[in-house]
Order: C-alpha cells, then sequence, then structure tokens
C-alpha cells in the first residue's frame, strides 16, 4: 500500500532536514575553522621558538656555545647541529627519531611519532661568528587532536537531540499552522453534508489561509444565495400552479358527467383530469419538500403514538389494497411513543406503505411492522413485489426519479424524497433493500425522544 505523507508530515519532514542540514554546516565549519586556528598557533609557537633558540647561540673562542638562558614553551623539543651535523644542544626525549624526515629549510612538516602527529620546522643555516648552525624544532598536535576530538563527540551527541528537537517542533509548528486548514476541512465536511449556512471562523487570520477562508465563505454566501433563490422560485411556482390545476381538475369533472360526450372525448377527459390529479400531487409535494428545505414548514413536535398512525393508515390504504388484491398485515408492539410531528409521520408511513401496494404484485402481500428499543422506533415497510433493480436502487430517494415510469403513470417520484427529508427531520435514518421480482424493504430508524438534530433543512 502506498504510504500517504500528509502536508504536515511533509513541512515538519522539510523542517528536520533543515535543521539538521544547518547543523552540519554548522559543525563542519567550526572544525575547519578550529584547526587551522589551532595549527596556526602551533606554528607561531615554532617560528617563536627558532628565533629565541638561534639568538641563543654565540660563538666565543672560535667555539659554539648555547646558552639555555630563556627556555622555549613546554612541549617543543629542539635539536640545533653545527655546520659539520655535529650535535650542540637538543631537548626532547627523542628529538633524533625525525632524522627519517629530511631537512626542509622554513617549511612546516606534519611527521609521525610514538602514534601522534608532530609539526616539525627547519632553519636555514644560521651564520653565527664565522660558523653556522641548523636548529630542528618539533611540537605534538596532540592538544589540535583533542580539541577536535571533543568536537567530534559533540557533533556524535548533539546531531540526534538537535534531529529529535527539530522533529518535535517542527511538527508543532506544522500543526499549528494547518490549524486553520482543519478548520477548512471541518467546514467543507459539514458544508458536504447538506448545511450551506456554515462558516469557516474569522480566527484564520489575515495570511494566505485566511484569505483562502475568506474566500471560501464569499463563495458559500453566493451558493446559499442562489439555492435559496432557487428554491423560493420552486415554491413560488408550486402555490402559483395550484390554482390553475385546480380550475382544470374541476372543470374536467363537471365535463365527466356531460352525457353527451362520445366514448373517445369522455376517455380523453379522463386522461386529463388523471394529469391534473397527478399534477395536484406533485404541486402539493413539491410544496411540502421546499417549504421544509427552506425551513418554512410548520413542524410540530409533540409526543406521538405511533400505533394509532399505524392504524389511521391502514384504514386508508385497506380498500386500496383490496383493489389490487394485495392482503395488509399491520403489526406492531403495543403502545409506541415518540416525539414527532403526527401528520409528517402520518406522510411518511402512507407514502412507504402506498408504494408497497402500488409496486406490489396482484394478489401479493404487504407488510408494515413497528418495534421499539430504549430510545429508538424501528419501522419496516416490506412487500413481495417488482422490486427494484440494483442499478436503480441508489436512485430512489433522488427527486423525480422513477425507476418504470411505463409501468406507472401516477408517480411523481417525489414520494420517497419527502420520506427520506421527514426521517432526516426527526434525526433518524432510511435503508432500502431490494431484489428485483422478489420485494423491497424500507427500514426507518427514528429516535424516540427530540433529537438535536431536528431542524427544518
Ligand atoms: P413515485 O411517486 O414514483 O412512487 P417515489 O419517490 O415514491 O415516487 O419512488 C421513487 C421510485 O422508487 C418509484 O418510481 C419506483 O420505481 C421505486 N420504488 C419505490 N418504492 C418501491 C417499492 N416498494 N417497490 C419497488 N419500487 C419502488
Amino acid at each position: 500500500m502506498k504510504h500517504r505523507l500528509t502536508l504536515r508530515r511533509k513541512m515538519t519532514l522539510w523542517f528536520t532536514l533543515s535543521v539538521v542540514a544547518i547543523t552540519l554546516l554548522f559543525f563542519g565549519a567550526s572544525v575547519f575553522i578550529t584547526r587551522a586556528r589551532l595549527t596556526e598557533l602551533l606554528k607561531d609557537d615554532l617560528s617563536l621558538a627558532l628565533e629565541q633558540l638561534s639568538s641563543q647561540v654565540e660563538h666565543k673562542n672560535g667555539q659554539l656555545y648555547f646558552e639555555d638562558e630563556t627556555p622555549v614553551k613546554s612541549g617543543i623539543m629542539y635539536y640545533i647541529t653545527e655546520e659539520n651535523g655535529s650535535e650542540l644542544a637538543s631537548h626532547g626525549e627523542d628529538i633524533t627519531a625525525f632524522d627519517a624526515y629530511p631537512v626542509q629549510a622554513g617549511t612546516f612538516t606534519h611527521a609521525q611519532y610514538a602514534g601522534e602527529t608532530w609539526l616539525l620546522l627547519d632553519s636555514s643555516s644560521i651564520p653565527v661568528g664565522n660558523e653556522c648552525i641548523r636548529i630542528r624544532v618539533a611540537a605534538s598536535c596532540r592538544q589540535i587532536q583533542q580539541t577536535l576530538r571533543i568536537f567530534q563527540l559533540i557533533f556524535l551527541l548533539g546531531v540526534p537531540i538537535m534531529t529529535a528537537l527539530a522533529a518535535l517542533i517542527g511538527s508543532l509548528l506544522a500543526k499549528q499552522s494547518l490549524k486553520p486548514v482543519q478548520q477548512i476541512i471541518c467546514c467543507a465536511d459539514e458544508i458536504t453534508a447538506g448545511d450551506l449556512s456554515r462558516r469557516i471562523p474569522e480566527a484564520s487570520g489575515k495570511d494566505e489561509l485566511g484569505a483562502l477562508a475568506n474566500t471560501l465563505n464569499h463563495m458559500l454566501a453566493s451558493l446559499e444565495e442562489s439555492f435559496r433563490r432557487e428554491r423560493r422560485f420552486t415554491s413560488d411556482a408550486s402555490h402559483e400552479l395550484r390554482t390553475p390545476v385546480a380550475v382544470i381538475t374541476v372543470y374536467a369533472e363537471s365535463l365527466l358527467t356531460d352525457t353527451s360526450l362520445s366514448q373517445e372525448e369522455y376517455s380523453k377527459v379522463e386522461t386529463i383530469l388523471n394529469e391534473c390529479k397527478r399534477m395536484q400531487r406533485m404541486v402539493s409535494q413539491m410544496l411540502t419538500l421546499t417549504r421544509g428545505q427552506e425551513g418554512r414548514y410548520p413542524v410540530l413536535m409533540e409526543k406521538v403514538c405511533l400505533n394509532d398512525v399505524l392504524d389511521g393508515v391502514h384504514a386508508v390504504l385497506e380498500p386500496v389494497a383490496e383493489e389490487q388484491s394485495i392482503t395488509l398485515h399491520f403489526t406492531a408492539e403495543s403502545s409506541i411513543d415518540l416525539c414527532a410531528d403526527q401528520s409528517l409521520l402520518t406522510q411518511l408511513v402512507l407514502n412507504l406503505t402506498e408504494n408497497a401496494i402500488k409496486y406490489g404484485k396482484v394478489g401479493g402481500d404487504a407488510w408494515v411492522n413497528a418495534a421499539q428499543t430504549d430510545d429508538a422506533v424501528l419501522l419496516t415497510v416490506r412487500d413481495n413485489g417488482i422490486g427494484i433493480s440494483a442499478e436503480n436502487l441508489p436512485h430512489i430517494f433522488e427527486r423525480f426519479f422513477r425507476a418504470d415510469t411505463a409501468r406507472d403513470r401516477s408517480g411523481t417520484g417525489l414520494g420517497l424524497s419527502i420520506v427520506q427529508w421527514i426521517t432526516s427531520l426527526h434525526g433518524g435514518t432510511i435503508q432500502a433493500e431490494s431484489h428485483l421480482h422478489q420485494g423491497t424493504i424500507f427500514t426507518v430508524t427514528l429516535p424516540k425522544h427530540e433529537s438535536s438534530s431536528v431542524n427544518a433543512k
């Protein structure tokens, strides 16, 4: 599985890598400069020692003498020879150990002795009286190496500590800087859930993320406004359509009583009347839905006895079911009370049971069952009718969706949208399961007590 690197992790990683790179660079430069400076000091010591030693050699009575009056800096070994190579003076355990290194007058040479690095300096031939001498001085680089070893130790301990600290600080900084992004994500999630009134909090500040939040807020405001306008238009249009449709229905009904109509004319008027009734239903359902979404539907939450609601729906639909030779089975646990809007709850049960009859099979059955737990009510409406194909099932709650328009002319495609709206208004959930030619089952779960999610959207 490909590992997803979050923005926070990326920022932490970059911060840590930068700090580590800067630390390495800083340590490298420190080691380089320290080594160069200490070597320079050691070279100064050797040059000074050479000068001191040469000034202490004298020529008296045809002979060379070395007067050790001003001792050289401790740790410096020296070897003074006459022109013929014989030793005039020396200091140090084993200065002759460097004899293997050829004399390079005025040049500093690195030499190895007793497991240490040494720095050698040879003088050129120095005239004293009418004779000449040569001086070799040597000093150990031990101190330079010890200092560099301390640097190495600090480096070995420091880099892991710096890395850990950089990762921790980087992570905290990234978390802090991405806080507004998190707010934007949370807000976007809520908007996805259908609440366009949400806004990203102003806390995002005046930086780039603040500007992004502002732009999104403006976009949301204009989206909310256009959705509101569209809903208002649908609601107004439905409202305005009610009167003309009612007038056409009345005229069509009165026409049907006219005995002078031929059989053909009669059936045409009958079709007009059926379509008018369908349009009347559609207009009233559209009005319910749009008003509900605008929060203008008058919702009255009160204690409702579901058994009474089921009895009412049973009584209304029994004759309709009989026409289709469908047997209705209403079963319920006794005394199921819940907090709901009685007329909307009735509408919910009515729509689902009507569908179970409408899409049931002749001579079939429809079962409506209600059960309860401590805090929820479970309503199931099942039929053994035509069923819904797996392809259509995900769309049945969409507005105006009708799976089989050829078979049923009376449907509007709004019944289940209303059922879904009523369910979510009560803070509940609805599920549909179906198998083509076997039947369908709708399961509605409603909280018994007024849910905090009850809203008029
Ligand atoms: P309609 O007014 O068309 O019944 P609905 O919103 O109530 O509108 O249902 C949408 C579509 O879902 C219906 O047209 C139908 O195809 C399908 N449907 C709903 N209930 C059932 C059911 N019990 N059995 C089979 N199909 C159903």
